[in-house]
């Protein structure tokens, strides 16, 4: 394990002896981000509609599978059965609601551990702070890296455990919310539409229909004349390679493959396409940086000494940790604890406010540089050809793009059936034709071609425009917001939309280990829900005045990361190049995010949101 990097407050970069130049390295930063910028930004990909829609189609539901519509009522209805909509069934069950049901467009539970099942899937958390609800469910998962088939059958057991499968609608989208104000002498309540035509009555309704579930593809002229197999990781065709996440893909044993990207999902993808098949070309337009991976199977003997409460405490210390509080402990102890001072960069936190900004900023500057210096000169020790190690160095700052950990990815190219072929200075594939695709002056023919080109972020269904929701006297959440701005009370409720949670990072508090950020949502939700329940109050519904002091709030803490990210290599971080000028992040970070939450609870926050006068 590499050491941490230095604390700002002990780096003092005018007396440090650098083995390097800081201005030599900003030069090359800039002249490699204006090698990849593209005019069309975030224009250049495609979504999975129309003549992509096959792309998005589930490999693992049963196509025929019918049902009649439902017309009926639950107590709580929440979109999307990934892990932020079981952990919103698991925290509601536990505050007494009895009817939940979850609408999942997938076949099953598990969000992205139910799409992603491509060969090498991991969880790059670790284990034992990434996979919620362990000591309830009594289970300690068997690496601390766990694979993606371990943890979406963890996700199904959460399920079972707290009932959610009774009720649950898979294979179904909603595709409109509309609150009923109960005018007629009915209830007032949601009524949520979906493309199975069902009309299911709700009280409350929880939105979590995640962050990176809508697969992209490149906008590569000729894509869609190639003749030969194509597919994205996020759908990944086992009948067509063979074998199973664990590998051995038999079906590529004659193949020529061209895998398209080299994010987090490519790294994992590569070895084992370059183990199983004839011939894998990989096309890369920005190199990852690819850290030290070191799983290894859980210390049956570590297991059997956990104390109760050993998770909580855990996952508490990883997200202190790497939010750069001073903690005496580093439990998970890897590299994305060792590395906390750079994920400032996209994760804001108060941690190091006591250090001028200046010298913070150069002390961070400083790190950074020896960090990526380090993950260069381990290319250079593992890749064997020097042109190709050339090629695989990131040139940019630690979090402009997803830090990726791998013991495998960089071997891969001592292959000699593994070719990486460089698109920067064309700005990706130029070219598909019906059996190549071409970069330069070449045209690599190939059989198969792997979309491993990345998710629309960020675009879950609210903020996309595919899931309408209309509140009070009809009005329109999107268009609201477009209006006005994204107003909330923590990220969660908003005015004008009653008993409407929504989950995720808008005006709240992200964090690498997102699933603990979802469950402290959860937790918040279903402690407001169940508050409700007991004093008889109809309607959950920010005040004014509260909802217009956490905007102001989040406006007044807003991290400016706008200069940072705009100098990042362009990638989905900064949208591509041209990042947004306004955060909409809290501040402080998570963990003063959590305690707020916390104190909220505890001291009449419910106030704000428990309206007088509403009650049945
Ligand atoms: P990414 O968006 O990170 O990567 C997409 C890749 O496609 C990039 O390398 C991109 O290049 C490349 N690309 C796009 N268009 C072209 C083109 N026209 N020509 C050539 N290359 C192109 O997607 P991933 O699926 O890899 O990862 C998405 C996210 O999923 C991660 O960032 C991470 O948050 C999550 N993830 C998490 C894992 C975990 O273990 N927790 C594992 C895997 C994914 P460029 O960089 O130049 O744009």
């Amino acid at each position: 394990m590499a050491a941490p990097t230095p604390e700002p407050q002990d780096l003092d970069p005018h007396v440090m002896d650098l083995d390097f130049d800081p201005d030599a390295l900003r030069a090359k930063y800039r002249a490699e981000r204006d090698r990849r910028i593209r005019p069309d930004g975030s224009g250049q990909y495609r979504h999975l509609a129309g003549e992509f829609g096959a792309y998005d189609e589930d490999p693992y539901a049963d196509p025929d599978f019918t049902r009649e519509p439902l017309r009926d009522r639950v107590e709580a209805l929440v979109v999307g059965g990934g892990f932020g909509g079981l952990l919103a069934g698991a925290r509601l069950r536990q505050a007494g609601v009895q009817e939940i049901r979850i609408v999942e467009k997938g076949g099953d539970f598990g969000g992205t551990w139910y799409w992603n099942r491509y060969p090498g899937i991991h969880c790059d958390i670790e284990s034992y702070v990434y996979l919620p609800l362990l000591e309830e469910l009594g289970y300690v998962p068997a690496w601390k890296y766990s694979p993606g088939e371990e943890i979406r059958q963890h996700a199904r057991a959460v399920a079972r455990r707290f009932g959610l499968y009774e009720q649950a609608c898979f294979q179904t989208q909603v595709t409109e919310l509309r609150w009923d104000e109960g005018e007629d002498g009915g209830e007032s309540e949601w009524v949520v539409g979906t493309d199975r035509g069902d009309e299911i009555r709700a009280r409350y309704v929880v939105v979590s229909s995640g962050t990176l579930s809508q697969a992209k593809l490149p906008g590569i002229p000729g894509i869609e004349t190639f003749r030969g197999h194509t597919f994205h990781t996020s759908r990944w065709d086992y009948d067509y390679t063979g074998g199973d996440a664990s590998g051995r893909l038999t079906g590529l044993a004659d193949k020529r493959v061209a895998l398209i990207g080299t994010g987090a999902t490519a790294i994992q993808v590569v070895p084992h396409l370059g183990q199983d098949a004839r011939q894998l070309y990989v096309f890369q337009r920005t190199p990852s940086s690819v850290d030290v991976r070191g799983n290894r199977p859980t210390d049956p003997e570590w297991a059997a000494a956990l104390q109760p409460g050993w998770q909580r405490q855990r996952m508490e210390n990883f997200l202190k940790v790497v939010t750069g509080s001073r903690e005496e402990a580093d439990l998970v102890n890897d590299a994305w604890t060792s590395t906390a001072r750079l994920q400032e960069k996209l994760i804001p936190t108060n941690a190091y406010a006591d250090v001028p900004a200046e010298r913070r900023e150069l002390a961070y500057e400083i790190a950074d540089f020896q960090k990526m210096n380090e993950l260069r000169a381990r290319v250079e020790g593992i890749v064997e050809d020097p042109e190709t190690a050339e090629k695989l160095k990131p040139w940019y700052r630690y979090m402009c793009k997803r830090p990726t950990f791998s013991d495998h990815y960089l071997q891969t190219f001592n292959r000699s059936n593994v070719t990486l072929v460089d698109t920067a200075d064309t700005h990706g594939v130029e070219r598909i034709t019906e059996n190549a695709v071409v970069v330069g002056d070449t045209a690599y023919e190939v059989d198969c071609i792997v979309f491993a080109t990345g998710f629309d972020v960020g675009r879950s269904g609210v903020l996309s425009g595919k899931l309408p929701v209309y509140g009070r006297g009809g009005a329109g959440l999107l268009e609201t917001w477009m209006t006005q701005g994204p107003r909330t009370l923590h990220g969660f409720t908003t005015r004008g939309f009653p008993n409407l949670f929504l989950l995720g990072s808008m005006q709240n508090a992200a964090s690498v280990n997102y699933v603990h950020i979802l469950d402290e949502q959860a937790t918040h939700v279903a402690e407001i829900v169940a508050q409700a329940r007991k004093r008889q109050v109809r309607c959950v519904e920010p005040t004014a005045e509260a909802q217009a002091a956490w905007v102001a709030t989040i406006r007044q803490k807003a991290a400016d990361l706008h200069k940072f990210q705009a100098e990042c290599t362009p990638g989905y971080y900064n949208n591509e190049g041209r990042p947004r000028e306004r955060s909409e992040a809290y501040g402080d970070g998570s963990v003063a995010f959590h305690e707020l939450l916390r104190r909220w609870r505890a001291d009449g926050g419910m106030r704000e949101v428990l309206v007088e006068g509403s009650g049945t």
